[in-house]
C-alpha cells in the first residue's frame, strides 16, 4: 500500500476554509487508499504571537501575553465551531486547546517573574501552537470518518538539545519511527503529526528553526513514504519570489539540488534542510497549493529536467551582511581563512557564501545580521596576533546589502552563464559587490547593494521566465 507524507504550512491551516480544504485532501486520499502520515504547522500567525509574548512575558508585560492567549484560543475555538457541529467532539477539542492554554499562561507567568527565558523554555512556549493545530485537525478529520489520531513529534523525532535550532538524532528518531508510528500505521490510524517540534534525549521538547515543518515532513516521509507532499499557498516553487516579481511562474519539476540551492539562498517556499532527509532514499517531493488542490504543483526528484536558458529561478536573501577581512601580510599565509571561519562557527554563525579575491589581500562572506558583530568580535579575538602586527589591516561589515542567486542545474558545462547574468546586471547599472559561485555549478550568487534588490531580482528573472515561456 503507497504511504505519502503530507505536510501542511501555516496558512492552510490558518482559516476555517483553508482547514477544511486540507482535512478534504487528506480524507480523498485515504478514501482512495493510501496511508497517510499528516504533518502541520501551527496555524497562520500563532508561532509569530507565542514568540513576542515570551517577550512580553520578560517584560513584565502580563496584559500582552493573557490577551495573545486569549486570541489563539479564540481562533482555534472559531474554527472548530464552524468546521464541527455542537457534539462531545468539539467540546474535548475545545477544552484540550483550553488546556493547552493555561498551560501556557503558567509558563509565561514563570517567564514574567524571573524576567527572562531560556532557549528551552522558548521551546516549550513555542510549540503549543503545533501542538493545538493537530488536535484542531484531527478531530475535524475524523468527524469526516477518518481515524486521525493527533501525536506530538517528540514521541518519534529525537533531536540533539540545541534548543531552537535542533538537529535530528537520525539513528533514534528512524528506530521510534518504525517501532512506534509505523504500526499505527499498519493500525489504520491516520496519524496526525506536529511539524516544526522534536524532543531531545533527556525529555525536552526541542524546535528545528522557523520553517522547520517541512524539514519534519521530510524525516518523517524518509522512513515512512513513498512520497512527500508539501501543501502550501503557492502553486509550487517558482522562477522568483511571487511577492517579489507578480511574473512568477510555477517551474514543474525541478531537481534535488536546485531546489536545495533555491531554498539555502532564501526562497522561503521550502526550509533548506528540507531535501536532506529524502534526497538518499529517493523519495520524490512534490510542492502543491491547498488552495487549488486539483494543480499538479512542482515535482522535486533526483533529476530535474535542464530548462532551455539554463537559469531556472532567481532568488535573493535580505538581512545579511558581508564581512571583509584584508591586509597585504595576508598573501601566502595559510591558515587566516580556516582559523576566522572557525570563530565565525564560535559566534553561531552560519555562512552564506564566500568570495576570495585572487590577489588575496582580502576575503570576504556573509552571514546574517543578527550574528555579525558576534562575529566580527570573534574574529577580532582570533586574529588579535595579526592584527597587532598589521599583517590584517581590517575586518569590516557592510549590512545594507542582499545576497542574489540565479538557481539552474543546466549551468553546470555550459559556458557563459555567468557572463549572461553579469551582463544583465551590468545593463542595469547595478554594482555587483562580491561574486561566488558553488562547485555543483547549479548557483551562483553574488552581493549587491539592498537598494538594488528589486531591480536585479526583476531583471534576472526575465532571464529565468524564458525558460518557462510556452
Ligand atoms: P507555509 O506556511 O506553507 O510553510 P511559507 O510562507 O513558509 O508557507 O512559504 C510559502 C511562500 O514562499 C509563498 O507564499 C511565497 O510567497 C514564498 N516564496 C518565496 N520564494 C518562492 C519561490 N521561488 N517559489 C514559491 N514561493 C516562494
Ligand atoms: N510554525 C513554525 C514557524 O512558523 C514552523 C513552520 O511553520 O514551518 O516557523
Ligand atoms: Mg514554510
Amino acid at each position: 500500500m503507497r504511504t505519502v507524507t503530507m505536510k501542511f504550512g501555516g496558512t492552510s491551516v490558518g482559516s476555517p476554509e483553508a482547514v477544511s480544504n486540507a482535512v478534504n485532501i487528506v480524507r480523498e486520499a485515504v478514501e482512495g487508499g493510501e496511508r497517510v502520515v499528516v504533518v502541520l504547522s501551527a496555524m497562520s500567525g500563532v508561532t509569530d504571537a507565542l514568540l513576542n509574548s515570551i517577550k512580553m512575558a520578560a517584560s513584565g508585560n502580563k496584559w500582552g501575553y493573557l490577551s495573545t492567549a486569549r486570541k489563539i484560543r479564540d481562533l482555534h475555538e472559531d474554527t472548530l465551531n464552524i468546521l464541527l457541529p455542537p457534539s462531545r467532539l468539539r467540546e474535548k477539542t475545545i477544552a484540550q486547546i483550553g488546556a493547552l492554554m493555561d498551560e501556557y499562561v503558567e509558563i509565561c507567568n514563570a517567564i514574567n517573574v524571573l524576567g527572562e527565558a531560556t532557549p528551552r523554555i522558548k521551546d516549550a512556549i513555542v510549540s503549543f501552537g503545533e501542538r493545538m493545530s493537530i488536535r484542531l485537525f484531527a478531530a475535524i478529520l475524523s468527524h469526516m470518518g477518518v481515524n486521525a489520531v493527533p501525536y506530538e513529534a517528540g514521541e518519534f523525532l529525537i533531536t540533539d538539545g540545541s534548543h531552537q535550532k535542533a538537529a535530528p538524532l537520525w539513528d533514534e528518531t528512524q528506530t521510534r519511527i518504525e517501532q512506534k508510528l509505523i504500526p499505527l500505521l499498519d493500525e489504520g490510524i491516520t496519524p496526525i503529526l506536529t511539524g516544526f517540534i522534536g524532543k531531545s534525549l533527556d525529555g525536552a521538547i526541542t524546535t528545528l528553526g522557523r520553517g522547520g515543518s517541512d524539514f519534519s515532513g521530510a524525516i518523517f516521509a524518509a522512513y515512512t513514504s513513498d512520497e512527500l507532499v508539501i501543501w502550501t499557498d503557492v502553486d509550487g516553487v517558482m522562477t522568483a519570489d511571487p511577492r517579489l516579481d507578480n511574473r512568477a511562474r510555477v517551474l514543474p519539476h525541478v531537481s534535488y539540488q536546485e531546489v536545495g540551492e533555491l531554498a539555502f539562498y532564501g526562497a522561503k517556499v521550502l526550509h533548506p534542510k528540507t531535501v536532506q532527509p529524502i534526497l538518499e532514499r529517493g523519495i520524490p517531493m512534490r510542492v502543491r497549493n491547498t488552495f487549488n488542490p486539483t494543480f499538479p504543483g512542482t515535482l522535486i526528484e533526483e533529476n530535474g529536467k535542464p530548462s532551455a536558458t539554463v537559469i531556472k529561478a532567481v532568488t535573493s536573501i535580505r538581512d545579511v551582511s558581508l564581512l571583509t577581512v584584508s591586509g597585504k601580510g595576508m598573501i601566502g599565509v595559510p591558515g587566516i581563512a580556516g582559523r576566522t571561519f572557525l570563530a565565525a562557527a564560535g559566534a553561531g554563525a552560519n555562512i552564506l557564501m564566500i568570495s576570495q579575491s585572487s590577489s588575496e589581500q582580502s576575503f570576504c562572506f556573509l552571514v546574517t545580521d543578527m550574528t555579525a558583530s558576534d562575529v566580527k568580535g570573534k574574529i577580532e579575538g582570533e586574529l588579535g596576533a595579526e592584527i597587532a602586527r598589521r599583517d590584517i589591516d581590517r575586518i569590516e561589515i557592510q549590512d545594507d546589502v542582499v545576497i542574489i542567486t540565479t538557481v539552474g542545474a543546466g549551468m553546470r558545462g555550459i559556458p557563459g552563464v555567468a557572463g549572461r547574468v553579469f551582463g544583465v546586471m551590468g545593463a542595469h547599472n547595478i554594482n555587483v559587490i562580491a561574486i561566488a559561485q558553488g562547485s555543483s555549478e547549479c548557483s551562483i550568487s553574488f552581493v549587491v547593494s539592498e537598494a538594488d534588490l528589486e531591480r536585479a531580482v526583476i531583471a534576472l528573472h526575465d532571464l529565468a521566465l524564458e525558460s518557462v515561456a510556452v
